[in-house]
């Protein structure tokens, strides 16, 4: 098959961890019969220095043309004193607004051979880490009539979520627990938000669809405690946007480094856009330390997710998780490890060798 994906490169280490993963997907559809076709376009930083904004138009005609977008990371020291409108990170708000990418998906998972890594006590650790995060992206109180009253010193922002952007995120968290372990809890603060109860009720009712997977409920306030005690009891989970945000921060660094998480934001169309969670580390562009491994595991969830190539985007985790069992480690994941770190190609190459 044949597929054409939008590059953003962006700035700092983004142009090398991209160029990472698209070394992988090659490898991928010389071994699968694939056919990745890549169109690079300018957001961010760079995009500001080329034409004066951080989101042409260009890039959005170029993404929304495409089969599915892959993103480095955007911004950096040099264009963090422009006005907010000229940010680099504006182009990353408006890129999710124009494709429509309603669903944020954040897996967290915590490598065995990691395991050191994890802030958490070793008991806990030891039974592992294996979730994926689904957050609404565009609604709720981030996107809610705000404002401030009177003489400026009382201020308001509106938690507000209709039956049906519930609905669609709740059926794509069901869809993928289906293909996991078969459990989604679903994440609200129904003994208090009028808003949270309508989300239960609209889960519920979701969930009387997907009676092969089992559905529970847990407010926020003990999400949290029991994302550091006890995260080994989550599968999927599904929440709101200013929930979501917080507890995927959370679930991130549990399992340990930044460099190896990706992630999956999705709307209505199989496109979507890939991106690590991480950003540009420009303390350490061009130096070649990036581990490119949080780009290479997005690129396999754009295989999943855009492509529904499964088996292929299980061979790029396999190999990452061959990788990283025999030892190589890149300077962010060295811990204590007596390894000499590898650089981001010879990361990349250890990868390619092992699909
Ligand atoms: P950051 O994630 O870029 O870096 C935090 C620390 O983690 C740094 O020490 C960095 O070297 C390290 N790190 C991050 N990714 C790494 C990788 N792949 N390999 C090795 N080490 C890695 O966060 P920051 O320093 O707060 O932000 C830097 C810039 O990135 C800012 O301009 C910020 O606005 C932007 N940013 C962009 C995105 C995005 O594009 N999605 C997300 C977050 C931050």
């Amino acid at each position: 098959m044949k597929f054409n994906i939008a590059l953003l490169k962006g700035d700092g280490i983004g142009p090398e961890i991209v160029e990472s993963a698209c070394a992988v997907l090659d490898r991928i559809g010389e071994k699968y019969g694939h056919g990745f076709t890549y169109t690079p376009y300018l957001m961010g930083g760079c995009a500001i220095d080329a034409c004066g904004e951080p989101l042409p138009q260009e890039t959005i005609d170029g993404c929304l043309a495409s089969d599915s977008v892959l993103l480095g990371a955007v911004g950096g020291p040099k264009w963090d004193s422009l006005p907010g409108h000229l940010r680099p990170e504006k182009g990353l708000l408006g890129i999710r607004a124009a494709l429509g990418l309603y669903t944020n998906i954040r897996p967290a998972r915590l490598y065995d051979s990691l395991a050191a890594e994890s802030p958490l006590r070793a008991d806990i650790a030891a039974r592992g880490i294996d979730l994926v995060i689904f957050r609404e992206l565009i609604g709720g109180i981030y996107f809610g009539e705000r404002g401030r009253s009177g003489d400026g010193m009382t201020a308001y922002d509106t938690e507000k979520y209709s039956a049906y952007e519930i609905e669609r995120i709740a059926h794509a968290a069901f869809r993928a627990a289906r293909l996991r372990r078969g459990k989604v809890t679903s994440i609200d603060k129904a003994n208090v938000l009028e808003s949270s109860r309508l989300w239960r009720e609209t889960v519920h009712r979701v969930a009387e669809q997907y009676p092969d997977v089992k559905c529970e409920d847990m407010l926020v306030d003990n999400a949290a405690m029991q994302l550091v005690k006890n995260p080994s009891q989550f599968d999927v989970v599904v929440t709101s946007n200013i929930f979501g945000d917080i507890l995927s921060d959370e679930a991130s660094q549990v399992t340990g480094s930044i460099g190896l998480l990706p992630s999956a934001s999705v709307g209505d169309s199989t496109r979507g856009l890939y991106e690590p969670i991480h950003g540009s580390a420009p303390d350490i562009a061009g130096t070649g330390k990036a581990n490119p491994i949080a780009t290479i595991l997005s690129a396999a969830m754009m295989l999943r997710y855009a492509f529904s190539l499964e088996t292929e985007a299980k061979a790029i985790e396999a190999a990452v998780d061959a990788v990283l069992r025999e030892g190589f480690r890149t300077a962010d994941i060295l811990g204590a490890s007596h390894a000499a770190p590898l650089s981001c190609p010879e990361m990349t190459e250890k990868i390619l060798e092992r699909i």
